[in-house]
């Protein structure tokens, strides 16, 4: 369908948030979109702070100039926020209201598999079309290979671990850094293999569950054979400290001293990368043009190295993929 295309199936009014966690390349599909919409003469508006917002009534119209100069920023200019009421079904009847209310004819949701949930939800309840965007930098939602935000997240630990490998070499120490990923093992895993880590510890639920006489004859080995610096990779996990944990069991059961680095929140924030621009970009564009050609209820997802679209009850889970065959080279090459 052509730009120019007028029949667009009775979607006159659009509205677009961003839920969950920020991620950066949000702008850039939150531009794809606007900029898609007006081009078919759609009208656009912004719900800001995600279901919140949707439900406090929060929306602006937006045109061309409002998404300019936003593509290369970090972060969301709709801001996002979590909304735990909008699992309740009477809430959700409440935000469908206020969306028929304001003639709002399709929602597009930019975020995660619970943002997609939600937004399942309110379509198979109340009827309204959706469309979600995977915006997300834990890259873990069913349904798709690519999340936004996962490249720069990973860039940007990388870049950060290439420094403490600086320091960690001068002084023949062991770093253990932590890097996002509470329930998932991507950055993790990534951020391992591009940076030479010496062990890479997977989302644990509890402390015990890490193997650390395996990380620690590991370090030993190194010493051996005259590797003075080690770097262990751990994804921050559900229990807070657990990098302090792998420390201190370290130092008391193989007296092995070590330095925990928590990169935090700064793996949320930058300048997205190309990948994300490209993706985020070409998703924002096929999130409108889907809903425009009749589409209900799906999501803009990359399979195959191509953005298409599959369908939102696809995309509802969580996937936690520990990739053996990177797990494999990461130990082959640490040795
Ligand atoms: P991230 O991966 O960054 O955490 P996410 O979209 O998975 O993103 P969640 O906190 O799980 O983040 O969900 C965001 C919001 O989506 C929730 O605060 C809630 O408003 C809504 N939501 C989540 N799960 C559901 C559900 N089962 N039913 C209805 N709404 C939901």
């Amino acid at each position: 369908m052509s730009e120019e295309t007028k029949s667009n199936n009775n979607i006159n009014r659009i509205a677009v948030l961003c839920s969950g966690g920020d991620s950066p390349g949000m702008n850039c599909a939150i531009r794809a979109v606007v900029r898609t919409c007006l081009a078919n003469d759609i009208e656009i508006f912004g719900i800001r702070r995600g279901y919140a917002g949707l439900l406090e009534g929060s929306q602006h119209q937006m045109d061309a100039a409002s998404v300019g100069n936003i593509l290369q920023k970090g972060g969301t200019i709709l801001q996002t926020s979590r909304c735990p009421e909008f699992i309740k079904p009477e809430i959700r009847a409440e935000a469908a209201h206020i969306l028929k209310r304001k003639n709002v004819d399709a929602l597009i949701v930019i975020g995660g598999n619970g943002s997609f949930n939600g937004a399942w939800e309110l379509h198979k309840e109340h009827g309204i079309p959706v469309v979600g965007i995977p915006g997300t930098i834990d890259n873990d939602i069913e349904g798709t290979d690519y999340s936004i935000g996962f490249d720069t997240a990973v860039q940007t630990a990388i870049e950060a671990v290439d420094k403490i490998r600086d320091t960690a070499h001068s002084h023949d120490r062991t770093f253990i850094v932590e890097v996002m990923g509470r329930k998932s093992p991507a950055i993790a895993l990534h951020v391992g293999l591009c940076t030479g880590a010496e062990n890479i510890i997977f989302p644990v639920q509890e402390e015990k569950e890490v193997d650390i006489d395996t990380i620690a004859n590991d370090i030993k080995r190194g010493l051996k054979r005259g590797k003075g610096s080690s770097i262990i990779i751990a994804s921050e996990g559900e229990t807070e400290g657990l990098s302090h944990y792998v420390h201190n069991e370290l130092l008391d059961k193989h007296k092995l001293d070590s330095r925990v680095c928590i990169l935090g929140h700064i793996q949320r924030g930058g300048n997205p990368t190309a990948r994300d621009r490209f993706i985020a970009t070409q998703m924002g564009h096929l999130a409108v043009k889907s809903l425009l050609a009749g589409e209900k209820a799906s999501v803009t997802a990359e399979q195959n190295g191509q953005v298409v679209l599959e369908k939102l009850e696809n995309c509802l889970g969580k996937k936690f993929e520990v990739e053996e065959k990177y797990v494999e080279i990461v130990k082959t090459l640490s040795k």
